[in-house]
């Protein structure tokens, strides 16, 4: 089975250590327990219990410290972040949060030049220190060109004077990688700043959480060259590049918690019994289960072949800034659906205060909204689209990457930018692979559709600037991106047909719906109407398939439950 089960986590291509690793977390939670779990999740106090075993086990140390800079078992390796970022999701997104802030933190640290500081983050990591990244302010948002962190020259160095919101492990963090400019010029910097300073102002946790998001304030912190991680356009690339690397770890937070919550949500309504037969027999709840379980793995298969492409990618091969923001905007949207589908399943169940659910029902909903929200995310994919579907690259086949290796490339992205450039393989080649399977022949013609408007009736100057447009039509260029990984993985995965089929069947009905929101935008033309018509299609219909679908889910009644 392709969803994790925390009872039997070992995968074969891991070696020791990553299998320690992977089984140490876990334990950490099991022994911890679900009662304490969420009494602490309800109370919200800090998670000095987990930090602690992890820097016992030096988990951080371990997971995010790149080949070279550390121990001998240290290495930036995706394939095993993945299954990390998977199990902390699966106990808790703040758990998965002290960690994924302390991987944006050292973005900047590892991409720097600045050995001093590479040498020290690697020694506080040993000692089981936590990172912080220190881009966003209260009142810019996603406009990071009008930071007003200001670093005035004093002497050798500078004086650095301004505030910061919404920074994880704000105050914790051995370093906090901060950005700013210097004063009086549109030079960026990227420098470490440390909580522990006495100009070092932290302010307040600005959410109700266990996790510490915090505004804090630089007043008169000196800055000299040492403090420096990047400069000018480096700075900018270094922060556009640390969220390449980290938006993709969101996906994973979202299967993990998904994947929770299908577990105690089939166990419960399987056994809960209504006017004589349990609730799954009914139909609509049948459906609600079986949708949720398709739309999960399709996550998974989707995620792990984005791994695949992070993991090969160099300076000739940059497709993963297209599969990554999918990974941080698809995957984690299409969580929020499995879990809206499962709670309408459970129901009131689902507010309970001893049961993971109600933990899931409010953090899946943050996924979507950090490190850019899905807007910010479609509007940057959509840059690939005229390549993707007309101009084709030729790259060798990517087979699974799940080799144990340090992922050097990341930390040496080069400058950010250049996405119009960027080539894709073939997508209609994939389809066409998968051409026995009723449902994908039936989503390879809508995309086709899709093609069609494009060629006939192209979105004019005036719809380019009409940011709806743009997201309606990104939204089905997203689906087609996410197909063609779904079907990739499903070979390498070994996915069965009816498995597949009924994947497809959500697909091409969200791609109806995603054509008729398209066609329904005020400026669409009556061409681009009609054509959007022809993709409003229905699946194709197989109730045996579905049954065997159904008993798959059925099979996870019981197969797992957290230690109480
Ligand atoms: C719990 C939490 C933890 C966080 N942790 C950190 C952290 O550790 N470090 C850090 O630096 N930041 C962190 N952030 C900040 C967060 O990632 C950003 O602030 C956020 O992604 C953008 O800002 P905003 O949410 O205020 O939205 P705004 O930028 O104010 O956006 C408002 C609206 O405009 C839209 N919009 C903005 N720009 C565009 C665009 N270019 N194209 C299309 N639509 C656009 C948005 O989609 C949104 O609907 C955290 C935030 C939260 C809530």
């Amino acid at each position: 089975m392709i969803l994790l089960n925390p009872k039997d986590p070992d995968r074969p291509e891991n070696d020791p250590r990553t299998s320690e690793l992977m089984r140490a977390t876990i334990e950490f939670f099991e022994a911890k327990g679900k009662k304490r779990l969420l009494e602490d999740y309800y109370a919200r106090g800090w998670y000095a219990d987990f930090l602690e075993y992890a820097g016992e086990h030096r988990l951080l140390a371990t997971m995010c410290t790149p080949a070279g800079e550390g121990a001998a078992d240290s290495r930036w390796d995706t394939w095993r972040v993945c299954q990390f970022a998977e199990i902390l999701g699966f106990y808790g997104l703040q758990y998965w949060y002290t960690w994924q802030v302390s991987v944006l933190g050292l973005g900047p640290i590892w991409m720097s030049g600045n050995d001093a500081i590479r040498k020290r983050a690697a020694e506080a990591l040993e000692d089981g220190g936590i990172f912080a990244f220190g881009l966003s302010e209260k009142t810019h948002g996603a406009d990071i060109y009008s930071t007003d962190m200001v670093l005035t020259p004093d002497g050798d160095g500078w004086k650095a004077n301004g505030r910061k919101y919404y920074i994880g492990n704000g105050n914790e963090a051995a370093i906090v990688s901060t950005f700013g400019r210097i004063d009086g010029s549109d030079e960026y910097v990227f420098f470490a700043s440390d909580p522990k300073h006495e100009n070092y102002h932290l302010i307040q946790n600005v959410v109700p959480s266990q996790s510490y998001v915090s505004e804090f304030e630089l007043e008169d912190y000196p800055v000299t060259e040492a403090d420096l991680l990047h400069r000018g356009r480096a700075a900018w690339d270094a922060a556009l590049n640390t969220v390449n690397v980290g938006k993709y770890n969101l996906g994973w937070a979202s299967i993990g918690i998904c994947t929770h919550a299908l577990y105690e949500a089939i166990t419960h309504a399987n056994n809960r019994v209504l006017y004589g037969s349990p609730v799954t027999d009914m139909s609509h709840v049948r459906k609600m289960f079986v949708d949720g379980y398709c739309r999960l793995v399709a996550m998974k298969l989707f995620a792990l072949r984005a791994a695949d492409y992070m993991r090969v990618a160099s300076t000739e091969d940059r497709r993963y800034l297209l599969y990554n923001p999918m990974v941080k905007m698809k995957v984690t949207t299409q969580g929020e659906e499995v879990i809206d589908l499962l709670w309408d399943a459970i129901a009131a169940k689902g507010f309970e205060k001893d049961s993971y659910f109600g933990q899931a029902a409010v953090d899946i909903r943050a996924l979507p909204k950090l490190e850019g929200t899905v807007h910010v995310n479609i509007a940057l994919i959509v840059k690939f689209m005229a390549n993707f579907f007309f101009d084709p690259g030729d790259y060798p086949e990517v087979e699974r990457q799940d080799q144990p290796r340090n992922d050097d490339f990341l930390f040496h992205q080069g400058r950010a930018g250049g996405l119009g450039q960027i080539k894709f393989h073939d997508y209609r080649k994939t389809f066409e692979r998968f051409g026995r399977i009723p449902n994908v022949e039936r989503f390879a013609e809508q995309a086709e559709a899709f093609r069609e408007l494009l060629v006939s009736d192209p979105p004019g100057a005036e719809q380019m600037k009409d940011v709806d447009f743009l997201l309606a039509g990104g939204n089905i260029f997203a689906l087609i991106v996410y197909a063609q990984l779904i079907l990739e993985n499903a070979s390498i995965y070994g996915i069965e047909d009816d498995l597949l089929d009924q994947i497809f069947d959500f697909m091409v009905r969200d791609m109806s719906q995603q054509a008729l929101t398209l066609s329904l935008q005020a400026s669409s033309s009556d061409e681009q109407m009609r054509l959007c018509r022809k993709m409003l299609r229905k699946p194709l219909e197989g109730r045996e398939r579905y049954e065997r679908v159904w008993e798959q889910v059925r099979s996870l009644d019981g197969a797992y439950a957290m230690s109480p």
